[in-house]
């Protein structure tokens, strides 16, 4: 599996382009460094869980989420996992 692959640039809500590696779940921004790598809360960043989304609709279109949807489709990943 290449890191290589599927490589996309995200746009994060605070103007920051952020580079996710889907194809190995890997994303440059610190909420991933420090949520997922070091105190494992969560399985995948914002930035990842677009590129996951848009991938899912077929097609990679800008996606618009607010925070609060984000927040509904990461707890109900969550619930699904337990
Ligand atoms: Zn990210």
């Amino acid at each position: 599996m290449s890191c290589l692959d599927n490589r996309l640039k995200v746009l994060g809500s605070s103007g920051k382009l952020y580079t996710c590696y889907s194809s190995c779940h890997f994303c440059t921004c610190p909420a991933f460094g420090f949520t997922v790598l070091q105190k494992s809360e969560s399985l995948l960043c914002k930035h990842i869980l677009a590129v996951y989304l848009s991938q899912a609709m077929g097609a990679c279109q800008e996606l618009t989420v607010s925070e609060e949807q984000l927040t509904n489709i990461l707890l109900a990943e969550e619930e699904e996992e337990a």
